[in-house]
């Protein structure tokens, strides 16, 4: 076994049916008397009635929330946080939203408490993301992350089928690559598997009935897990690629992170053989040969559109991202080789399977 390092997120979770119910008296044991609900355009009614809940320590909904949280934006809602001082920001929503309230946070260092509704595991992480002018920059910093994370899977029953598969494979590719992180170590290992596991049996459950309430359960569970290895380890070239592509083509999140999953996995199958055993063994295949494409029938399972070239990805596309990885490469456990990523590219760009 080899020596690591180890260090727990400070971060207090509640996790259960109907638990954000309980959200004013949390808000309250902290002392919070002037709590801003953060929500994107789409959740402001989810957010008025949350706000509603929350009575005299509310003050308001702040509904402006965006993917990849503009600079622009990201101003605003400092500005406001602080012409209401604000002293707390209270993020209900995915990914998008809880961007904005660390945005706020990085600059005001307010304090977050999330309660997040969609599989995208920023909730549990340090890290932050703001784009100017079509440049995304990401970085991480303690007061981003959030004080408290209320996981309520009720509110993800609202979640479409589509939209819940998508992100929770992007949580499953952030418990796969902490599998074989630069800075791995057993205990994030452990939850790797775990989330791989409740996300595997969760999302066709979930495809197929939006509402069942036990797999919501399961697949929360999940993402929580894989929110804690994405917080807690590195990322590898499935990050980079998809960083990529949201970054300079604008590729939508999560639907980018359950395509490339498949080829990422195939190109580094044979790179760090413990992670890949277990990996497989995870998602019951024979070997490390299937494992590519044993996500790529997981995704068609789960109706997932399977070409990056049918969610905005140019011709041209394959060829300038293989080359991007390389210029400013992540830690990963097999060495960069141009051609065999941008052949496996050129598939994903046209949905044909890894191997
Ligand atoms: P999202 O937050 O943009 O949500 C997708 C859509 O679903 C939105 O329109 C939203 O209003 C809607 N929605 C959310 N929950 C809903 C619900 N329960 N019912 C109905 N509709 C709902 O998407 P996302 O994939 O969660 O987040 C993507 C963003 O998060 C990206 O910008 C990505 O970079 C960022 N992200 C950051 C980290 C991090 O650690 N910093 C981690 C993962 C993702």
């Amino acid at each position: 076994m080899q020596d690591f390092h180890y260090k727990g997120l400070p971060v207090e979770v509640y996790f259960g049916l109907g638990q954000s119910a309980q959200v004013k008296d949390i808000l309250l044991e902290q002392g919070y008397q002037r709590v801003l609900v953060i929500t994107t355009p789409g959740q402001e009614k989810a957010g008025q009635e949350l706000a509603n809940k929350l009575g005299d320590i509310s003050i308001g909904v702040y509904p402006h929330a965006v993917m990849h949280v503009p600079i622009a934006i990201a101003d605003e809602a400092v500005a406001y946080a602080q012409l209401h001082e604000v002293d707390c920001c209270l993020s209900l929503g995915g990914g998008s939203t809880i961007g904005l309230a660390k945005a706020i946070a990085l600059q005001t260092h307010l304090p977050i408490v999330a309660i997040p509704t969609t599989y995208a595991g920023s909730e549990m992480t340090a890290i932050y993301g703001v784009t100017d002018n079509h440049h995304k920059t990401t970085g991480k910093n303690n007061c981003v992350l959030p004080k408290m994370v209320i996981y309520d899977p009720e509110l993800n029953l609202s979640l479409p089928a589509q939209v819940s598969a998508c992100s929770g494979m992007n949580a499953m590719a952030h418990a796969i690559e902490a599998l074989y992180a630069e800075d791995k170590n057993p205990i994030i290992s452990l939850m790797a598997i775990e989330s791989i596991q409740a996300l595997k049996s969760a999302l066709p459950i979930i495809v197929k009935d939006i509402s069942n309430i036990a797999a919501r359960q399961k697949a929360s569970y999940g993402a929580w897990l894989a929110g804690v290895c994405l917080g807690s380890v590195g990322m590898a070239m499935h990050h980079k690629i998809c960083h990529v592509l949201g970054g300079t083509f604008n590729l939508p999140h999560a639907e980018a992170h359950a395509i490339i999953l498949a080829y990422s996995v195939h190109y580094n199958r044979h790179a760090d053989s413990e992670a890949m055993d277990r990996l497989a063994m995870a998602l019951a295949v024979d070997s490390r040969e299937e494992l590519g494409l044993a996500i790529y029938r997981l995704n068609q399972f789960l109706g997932i559109e399977m070409a990056l070239k049918n969610i905005g990805l140019p011709k041209e596309g394959p060829t300038k991202v293989a080359q991007m990885v390389g210029d400013s490469p992540y830690y990963n456990p097999r060495d960069y080789n141009y051609q065999e990523l941008k052949e496996l590219l050129e598939k994903a760009y046209e949905g044909l399977p890894p191997a």
